[in-house]
């Protein structure tokens, strides 16, 4: 039988608005010993905001933002919105003859008659076009069309407050390592990294990276640890369903996210990690 003391800690987690999908999880939630993290949408706000405009020799910036926004018209990704944001246009989708996301890299557009690339030095490297090198700190989504280089548009995220102390809090609370997992340049994920007091990180990963890596942690763990992976769905359903608890932040997560995840954070709150544990902990003790 299941002891009370689980329903008490399943119910009193729902009302701080983590919902648990079975006991094991509290359970599991309290020997987590290693937490991964996705960084974009969960340890930083996915609100990208345009910060800088570089055209290639003989391109207007506003080219370069022009077919950017095109590019994005039909994308979900935070990048996307961001760019649309800045230069928003009424593009008809059945202008948009195809439309296709390479996860960790970028979208590729059929737009009329012209084949429209944004994203990043990988997208750009896959279709052979040179690009102008940016050492910003932010994330650069190259633009090209018709295999044409334009330049292009430096977005900025910031960092959770919430997430702030959170690591701090895990270490008190017993977790060994946290990690995180970025598609995302070096310098960026080294300074969200640092900033946020993490053990260590892993940049321009592909999502099958990012699964590539998830599986080298479990098998790293002889004794029996438990390893948590946190993030919001959006390229990373595969590792949530893999992780032994996989943690998914609600409001910004797909259907598909809640689906693979064993816990869902219902606000986008990155503290409530902490909190759950703490509750899991704290219902051991009183079970009877
Ligand atoms: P993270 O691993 O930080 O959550 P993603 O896996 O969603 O990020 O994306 C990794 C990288 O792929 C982004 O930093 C960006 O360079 C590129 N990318 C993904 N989707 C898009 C898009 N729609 N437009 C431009 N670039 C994109
Ligand atoms: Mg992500």
């Amino acid at each position: 039988s299941i002891p009370l003391g689980y329903f008490g800690g399943i119910g009193a987690a729902s009302r701080a608005g983590i919902l648990i999908k079975g006991s094991q999880y509290l359970e599991a939630l309290k020997n987590m010993d290693t937490v991964v993290f996705d960084k974009t949408g969960t340890l930083t706000k996915g609100v990208f905001r345009v910060v800088k405009v570089t055209a290639a020799e003989g391109v207007d910036e506003e080219e370069v933002l022009r077919y950017g926004s095109i590019g994005e018209s039909q994308s979900n990704h935070p990048i996307a919105s961001s760019i649309r944001n800045k230069y928003p246009l009424e593009v008809l989708t059945q202008e948009i003859r195809s439309h296709e996301e390479i996860g960790g890299k970028g979208v590729r557009v059929q737009y009329r008659d012209q084949e429209i690339l944004a994203g990043n030095r990988k997208l750009m490297e896959d279709h052979e076009l040179e690009i102008l090198t940016a050492d910003d700190i932010g994330t650069v989504v190259h633009v090209a069309v018709d295999g044409r280089y334009l330049g292009y548009i430096l977005i900025a995220d910031e960092i959770k407050d919430s997430a702030a102390g959170l690591m701090d809090a895990l270490k008190n609370l017993g977790v060994k390592r946290t990690i995180l997992l970025t598609g995302d340049h070096e310098n960026i994920a080294r300074h969200v990294a640092d900033q946020l007091h993490m053990d260590e990180y892993r940049s321009e990963l592909l999502p099958q990276d990012k699964v590539a890596v998830f599986e080298t942690l479990k098998e790293e763990k002889k004794d029996k640890k438990t390893i948590g992976f946190v993030g919001d769905g959006i390229n990373d359903a595969p590792v949530l369903a893999m992780a032994d608890i996989g943690i998914s932040m609600g409001s910004l997560g797909s259907d598909a996210a809640v689906e693979a995840s064993d816990i869902v954070i219902m606000q986008d709150d990155p503290a409530k990690i902490a909190d759950g544990i703490r509750i899991a902990k704290y219902t051991n003790k009183i079970v009877v």
